[in-house]
C-alpha cells in the first residue's frame, strides 16, 4: 500500500534538505520521481527546489484549482513514477491533499509532502490542515529553539528586526523567520510577560 505522508516543521528546520536527498536516493536506483513546489509567490512558470546546503532539483509548479491527480496520473502513463514529493506543502489546497491521497490509493504511488504546520501567529495553513487530518504517517522535522528545546513556532522579523505579531499569512520582501519553542514564542508575540528576555530588538 502506497502511502501519503507529511513531513512537518517550522523554517530552517532543512525540509527541502531532506526532499531533494529523498529523491536522489529513488533516482539513484534508477527510479523515477516528480517533484513539486507552490507556484503561488513565483512569477516563473519552471520551478526549481533548492536547499540551503547547494541541492537544487527542477521541480513543477502547483497552484490552486490545479488537478495534481490528473496531472501524475497523465505522466505516469507515459512513464513510471516511484514518488511524487510536494515541497512548500502548505500551500495546497484541502481538494489538492484529497487529489494526492488518490495517487496513493489508486495510483499506488507514495506521495512525500514536506511543509509548515503553522504560521508565523499560530495558526495552521489549509495544506498543513487537511495534511494532519488525512495523510498515513506524520513525520515531525526537528529543529531547536535559541533555548535548545524544540522549537514548534516561528516568529516572522520584518527588516528592522521587529516581530510581526499582525499582517498577511505570507509576506514577500526582507523578512526573516525565526524558528522558536512555544513558551518563548509566546514571548516574542506579547502574550505573555518574558521572565528572561533576551527576545530580538522591538518586538
Ligand atoms: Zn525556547
Amino acid at each position: 500500500m502506497a502511502k501519503l505522508y507529511f513531513h512537518y516543521a517550522t523554517m530552517n528546520a532543512g525540509k527541502s534538505t531532506m526532499l531533494l536527498q529523498a529523491s536522489y536516493n529513488y533516482r539513484e536506483r534508477g527510479m523515477s520521481t516528480m517533484l513539486f513546489v507552490a507556484g503561488h509567490y513565483r512569477k516563473e512558470d519552471a520551478g526549481y527546489i533548492s536547499s540551503r546546503i547547494g541541492l537544487e532539483s527542477d521541480a513543477r509548479l502547483f497552484r490552486d484549482g490545479d488537478d495534481l491527480f490528473a496531472a501524475i496520473a497523465e505522466h505516469h502513463e507515459h512513464a513510471s513514477v516511484h514518488c511524487v514529493f510536494i515541497d512548500e506543502a502548505q500551500f495546497l489546497e484541502d481538494a489538492q491533499v484529497w487529489q494526492l491521497a488518490r495517487v496513493a490509493d489508486r495510483l499506488g504511488i507514495p506521495v512525500m509532502c514536506y511543509g509548515l504546520r503553522t504560521d508565523f501567529q499560530g495558526n495552521l495553513f489549509s495544506g498543513s490542515r487537511a495534511l494532519l487530518a488525512i495523510a498515513d504517517e506524520l513525520r515531525e522535522v526537528r529543529t531547536i529553539c535559541r533555548c535548545g528545546h524544540k522549537a514548534t513556532m516561528v516568529v516572522r522579523l520584518d527588516a528592522n528586526g521587529k516581530v510581526a505579531r499582525q499582517g498577511e499569512q505570507v509576506a514577500i520582501g526582507k523578512e526573516v523567520y525565526v524558528s522558536l519553542c512555544r513558551k518563548h514564542w509566546e514571548e516574542e508575540m506579547g502574550r505573555w510577560a518574558p521572565e528572561d528576555f533576551i527576545g530580538f530588538a522591538g518586538g
